[in-house]
């Protein structure tokens, strides 16, 4: 007997029909004489519009509010996965966050879970039930409802098997596993049967949108192994683990194009200490994650001055132009100018430790289609560039012939 926690992902939920296609898939493994805790999102879309709904009455609504709002997402699901065991004749009880014990700090709409405390669940699997539990939300100490980030149900599901130590953690969603590109974009993509939490990490927050990338650095922090896989077939997925020595044979293990990026440039902001600190603490204190950034040299005669960009999630460019706009008394830059029309276009592998011209091969490669790169960011696995948001497929593709092959 195996203790699994299996999490189903919105398209997996989107409908009745596949909702009782999730219990037929838990019936299977109930069957065995396993016993199984499955994770939730919300129907695919909903999330969407619940936070269109909201826009619609203001741009920036509160972020408990929006918390409140969104967990009814996760919620619907619970009760319907429930009860489309108990047509089964399957014990089923569904579980909100908070019921499941899962206890997060205050940061609303992008909680951290503190810890989780699953007496309910392990009471509720020994008396012989399947529990299903709402991702993407939890429930501060002092009982606020708060949610952890988009695509947060990975995070409740790789956090709930660390802390059932569960056998076998499995991520379904409407693709066969992690590819080596987005298949809906480059048609020549393969699967891969095993990548590395670094690798994962790189492409999920790269925007292969393949996992909330706080769930593959919680997995690789508490060693949870996990499989990515389809909820409508029963090929093997791709496992995602520790690095081993072979892995390294190979160079680019994945090509990711991520379209939810804007940026932001500063023109002519004095050149002088202090400024870079003030405008990141800013906007670190307003939790608005910032990815890549460039500053120029100094240009312009008499106070030397310079242009910085840098790049935010799409979501949070109102938020991070309001701070900016916050500090241009103080600051004196000359203005901001915000580009939503980007594409981040990356390379990842961990053989690019032990390989060499790499990112000229990439470079190269772009040029010859006539790309131009505005911001270059590198890691040790990785290359990114920014590029125009309509050059972004066709760079993607070449840059997956070069070096994964057509
Ligand atoms: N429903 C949430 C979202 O759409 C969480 C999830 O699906 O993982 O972001
Ligand atoms: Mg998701």
């Amino acid at each position: 007997m195996a203790l699994i926690v299996q999490k189903y992902g919105g398209t997996s939920v989107g409908n009745p029909d596949r909702i009782k296609n999730v219990a037929a898939r838990v019936a299977k493994y109930r069957a065995k004489g396993d016993q199984v805790v499955v994770v939730v999102s919300a129907m695919s879309g909903v999330t969407d519009n619940l936070i269109k709904l909201a826009k619609e009455i203001m741009p920036l609504p509160n972020e408990r509010e929006m918390d409140m709002l969104l967990a009814t997402g996760e919620q619907t699901t619970i009760a319907l996965t429930a009860i489309a065991l108990h047509a089964m004749d399957i014990a089923a009880v569904s579980l909100t966050g908070a019921q499941a014990g899962i206890v997060t700090d205050g940061v609303h709409t992008k909680a951290k879970i503190h810890n989780i405390t699953p007496k309910r669940v392990h009471e509720l699997l020994d008396k012989g039930n399947v529990v299903i539990v709402a991702g993407f939300q939890g429930e501060t100490m002092d009982g606020q409802i708060t949610t952890l980030g988009r695509g947060g149900s990975d995070l409740t599901a790789i956090a709930l098997a660390a802390a059932l130590k569960a056998d076998l953690c499995q991520i379904y969603t409407d693709v066969d596993g992690v590819y080596t590109a987005d298949p809906r974009l480059v048609p020549k993509a393969r699967k891969l049967p095993e990548i590395s939490y670094d690798e994962m990490l790189e492409l999920a927050s790269l925007g292969a949108k393949v996992m909330q990338s706080r769930s593959v650095e919680f997995a690789k922090k508490f060693g949870v192994i996990f499989e990515v896989r389809s909820s409508l077939n029963d090929n093997p997925g791709t496992i995602v683990k520790e690095e081993t020595k072979s892995m390294e044979d190979i160079v680019v293990r994945g090509v990711s194009l991520d379209k939810n990026q804007a940026k932001v440039t500063l023109v002519a902001v004095p050149d002088k200490p202090g400024v870079s600190a003030r405008v990141f603490k800013a906007l670190g204190d307003a939790n608005v994650n910032v990815d890549m950034i460039v500053q120029n040299i100094s240009h312009g005669s008499g106070t030397p001055a310079t242009d910085l960009s840098f790049t935010v999630d799409k979501p949070d460019l109102l938020k991070a132009q309001k701070v900016i706009d916050g500090l241009q008394k103080e600051i004196g830059y000359k203005e901001t100018i915000a580009d939503e029309k980007i594409g981040k276009l990356s390379i990842v592998g961990v053989g690019m430790k032990s390989h060499s011209g790499v990112a000229g091969k990439m470079f190269e490669t772009l040029a010859n289609e006539g790309v131009n790169i505005e911001m270059i960011s590198t890691s040790e696995i990785k290359i990114s560039v920014v590029v125009r948001l309509d050059k972004g497929e066709a760079a993607m593709k070449a840059v997956h012939a070069a070096f994964l092959g057509n």
